[in-house]
C-alpha cells in the first residue's frame, strides 16, 4: 500500500509518497531524534530524510540513501547544497572495516592565478560580495562526480534511480517555510540581478510567501536528463555548456530587482575545466582520542587535521575530571592553537609529512604546553614552528574566517555501513546565479581561497592557483570504537564547522552528555580571535567563568552549525540525531524504531 504523508520540518513542509512499514515510524521522521535498528538517517530536512529512509527501507545501502537524500536537499535546501557545488564524502565499509573518503571539492580554472581576486584597476582585493556574486568565484562543481563515484564504488543502485525521487520532489514542489523565505530575503538583492534566479526564487519580485508551494521543474528535468544520459552530460555535454556560458556571461537582468552596487564580473571557467574534473580519494585523517579512533577529511579540507590536532591537545588532560569551566577553557584554547596552525600550514598542496606532524601526539604536546589552566592566552596566538622542539615559540597570528551555510547528512544501513557527507555551494545562495533553464545555483567556492597572503613573510598555503581546490573546513567525521562505528557526525558553518564537530565530540565523550544533549548544548567557536564568538546561551551560562580566566567574548552569534549525527549502540542499535532548534530543527529517522 502507498500513502501520502505530510512531514513538518525546518525548511519545508511537504507531502511525500512513501511505502510505510508502520505509521509511527513515519511520524518519527519529523523529529530531531530517532532510536532503533535496521538503518538510520539524519539531515536538516524532513523531505531529504524521508527520501533517504525510503531508499533504506527498500533495501538500498547507506551510500544509496545518502545520494538520494543529497539530491533531495538540492531541491529543498538549494541555497546550501546542489549539483552546482562540491563536498566531502566519508564512508565506513562494514565488510572491509575500512574508512575511505571522496574529495569532491570544486577546483579553480586552469587559468586561475594567485591574483584572481585582485582588481587590476587598483591593485586592491575585491570586496567579498563583489567576488562572490561573479563568475570569478565559480569552481568546477564536484557534487555530481562525487555521487557517481560513491554509487559506482560502494552503492547498489544506479545513480539515475537515486536522482528520480528528488526529481519528483522538484516537480511536485515543497512548501516554503520561514527559514527558506529568510534565506531568499537575505539574498534578494543578489538574486534580483539575474533573470534565471529571480524567476525561480523571487516570484512576483519578492521572496516566496511562507506556506506557498515552490516547484523547480527545470531541476527536475536536469536530474532526469542526468539519470538518462549519465554525468557526461553535466561535465562534457549541454549542461557543461550552460554552466560555462553562465560563468563567462552572467545572465544579468536588463531591469534588475533591488540594489547591487558592484559590477558583476565574468569568470574564466571553461568547458575543458569541467571535462577534466575528477574526484580524489585521499586517505582519511586518523587520530586516537581516549581509546577511540577518529577518522576525518584530509586536504583540501582542513577539517580532519584541525579536529585531530585539537583532540590530541585536549587528550593531554582528563576533561571528565575537570570542572565544566576548566574543560571549556581548554576547549577554546585548543581551537585557538589549532586554527593558528591550520591557517599557517594547511592548504590543498600541504605535504603529507606536514599533515602527519600536525596530527601527531608529539606536536600536540608542543602545543598543549602553551595552555595555562589559570589564564587565557592572548589572541591571536601564533602558529607553532614545525622545526622547533619543546614548547613552540611565537611568531605572528592569522585572520579569522566566518561562514554559515552548507548542509550535512549522516546515514547508516542495516549492514553497518556508514556515510558522513558534507556538501555546499559555499555562501547561502552560492554565487546567486541559477544556470538558466537548469534550475540549480552555482557555487562561489573559490572565495574560500585567501584573496591576499595572510601569513606575513611566511608562505600562505591557501592562495589561488591553476586547478587548485580552495581550503575547506568541512569535517565529516566517523569515530570507531574497537574497530566498529561508535559515532558519525558533521555540520555546516564555514570555519565554525571544526569547532562544532569538536564540541559535540567532547560533550559526548568527555562531559557526560547523551548524543541529543551533546547536539543541543550551546556552542562557542574560538578560532584564534580576541573575542570568542558564541551563542547567547553559551555566553550567559559559561561567560562569567571563562571571563574570570581572562577570556573575552565577541558579539553573540544567532547560532553555530546545524549538525547531524548517528551513534551506534549495542546489538546494532542506532541513535539518529539532528538539531532540535538550530536552522529550524533537523530531521532524524530509523528504519525500525524502538520506543
Ligand atoms: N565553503 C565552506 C568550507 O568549505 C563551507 C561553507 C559553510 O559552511 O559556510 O569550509
Amino acid at each position: 500500500m502507498r500513502f501520502t504523508l505530510a512531514l513538518a520540518t525546518t525548511a519545508t513542509l511537504v507531502s511525500l509518497t512513501l511505502v510505510p512499514t508502520g505509521a509511527t515510524a513515519q511520524t518519527r521522521t519529523a523529529g530531531p531524534t530517532a532510536t532503533g535498528f535496521g538503518g538510520a538517517i539524519s539531515t536538516v530536512d524532513a523531505t531529504a530524510t524521508a527520501v533517504g529512509l525510503d531508499v533504506l527501507r527498500r533495501g538500498g545501502n547507506a551510500v544509496d540513501a545518502a545520494i538520494a537524500a543529497a539530491a533531495a536537499l538540492g531541491v529543498t535546501e538549494p541555497f546550501s547544497a546542489g549539483i552546482g557545488g562540491g563536498g566531502f564524502f566519508v564512508y565506513y565499509d562494514a565488510k572491509d572495516k575500512t574508512v575511505s573518503t571522496i574529495d569532491g571539492r570544486e577546483s579553480g580554472p586552469a587559468t586561475m592565478t594567485e591574483d584572481a581576486f585582485i582588481d587590476p584597476a587598483d591593485g586592491l582585493q575585491y570586496d567579498f560580495p563583489e567576488a562572490r556574486v561573479s563568475g570569478l568565484s565559480v569552481g568546477t562543481p564536484g557534487t555530481l562526480a562525487t555521487w557517481e563515484a560513491a554509487a559506482r564504488k560502494w552503492g547498489t543502485r544506479p545513480l539515475g534511480s537515486l536522482l528520480r525521487p528528488a526529481a519528483d520532489v522538484a516537480d511536485r514542489g515543497f512548501t516554503v517555510d520561514a527559514t527558506f523565505r529568510q534565506q531568499v530575503a537575505e539574498n534578494a538583492a543578489a538574486f534580483g540581478q539575474f533573470d534565471s534566479t529571480r524567476e525561480l526564487y523571487l516570484p512576483g519580485g519578492a521572496p516566496p510567501t511562507v506556506g506557498t508551494t515552490l516547484r523547480n521543474p527545470d531541476l527536475a528535468d536536469t536530474y532526469r536528463l542526468i539519470a538518462k544520459r549519465g554525468t557526461g552530460v553535466f561535465y562534457r555535454g549541454s549542461i557543461a555548456a550552460d554552466i560555462v556560458r553562465t560563468v563567462q556571461h552572467p545572465p544579468v537582468a536588463d531591469d534588475p530587482t533591488g540594489t547591487w552596487t558592484y559590477p558583476i564580473r565574468p569568470g574564466d571557467l571553461r568547458r575543458s575545466d569541467l571535462a577534466a574534473y575528477e574526484v580524489r580519494y585521499p586517505e582519511p585523517t586518523k587520530s586516537d582520542y581516549r581509546g577511540l579512533t577518529v577518522y576525518g577529511m584530509s586536504t583540501p579540507s582542513s577539517g580532519g587535521t584541525a579536529v585531530g590536532e585539537a583532540l590530541n591537545i585536549l587528550e593531554k588532560t582528563d576533561l571528565s575530571k575537570e570542572t565544566t569551566i576548566q574543560a571549556l577553557h581548554r576547549y577554546v584554547e585548543s581551537t585557538a592553537l589549532t586554527f593558528a596552525d591550520r591557517n599557517r600550514y594547511v592548504g590543498a598542496y600541504t605535504p603529507q609529512s606536514v599533515l602527519d606532524k600536525l596530527i601527531s601526539d608529539d606536536w600536540a604536546s608542543q602545543r598543549a604546553c602553551r595552555i595555562d589552566p589559570a589564564k587565557a592566552m592572548t589572541k591571536p596566538v601564533p602558529p607553532g614552528d614545525l622545526t622547533a622542539t619543546g614548547c613552540t615559540p611565537a611568531s605572528v597570528g592569522g585572520p579569522v574566517e566566518q561562514g554559515q551555510s552548507t548542509t550535512n547528512l549522516t546515514v547508516a544501513d542495516r549492514w553497518g555501513n556508514v556515510v558522513e557527507y558534507t556538501l555546499t555551494i559555499e555562501q547561502t545562495g552560492g554565487n546567486a546565479m541559477v544556470v538558466p533553464g537548469r534550475g540549480f545555483l552555482l557555487n562561489n567556492e573559490l572565495t574560500d581561497f585567501n584573496f591576499v597572503p595572510t601569513q606575513g613573510t611566511a608562505p600562505d598555503p591557501n592562495l589561488p592557483g591553476p586547478n587548485k581546490r580552495p581550503r575547506s573546513s568541512m569535517s565529516p567525521t566517523i569515530v570507531l570504537k574497537d574497530g566498529k562505528p561508535f559515532l558519525a557526525l558533521g555540520s555546516p558553518g564555514g570555519a565554525t564547522i571544526i569547532t562544532t564537530v569538536l564540541q559535540v565530540l567532547i560533550n559526548r565523550i568527555d562531559l557526560g552528555m547523551t548524543l541529543p544533549e551533546a547536539m543541543a548544548a550551546p556552542r562557542a567557536s574560538q578560532r584564534n580571535s580576541a573575542g570568542i564568538p558564541s551563542e547567547a546561551a553559551f555566553h550567559a551560562r559559561y561567560g562569567p567563568g571563562l571571563e574570570a580566566l581572562g577570556h573575552t567574548f565577541a558579539a553573540d552569534v544567532t547560532e553555530l552549525g546545524a549538525a547531524t549525527a548517528i551513534e551506534f549502540t549495542r546489538h546494532g542499535g542506532m541513535i539518529a540525531s539532528a538539531e532540535p532548534a538550530r536552522r529550524g530543527g533537523g530531521s532524524a529517522a530509523v528504519v525500525r524504531p524502538r520506543y
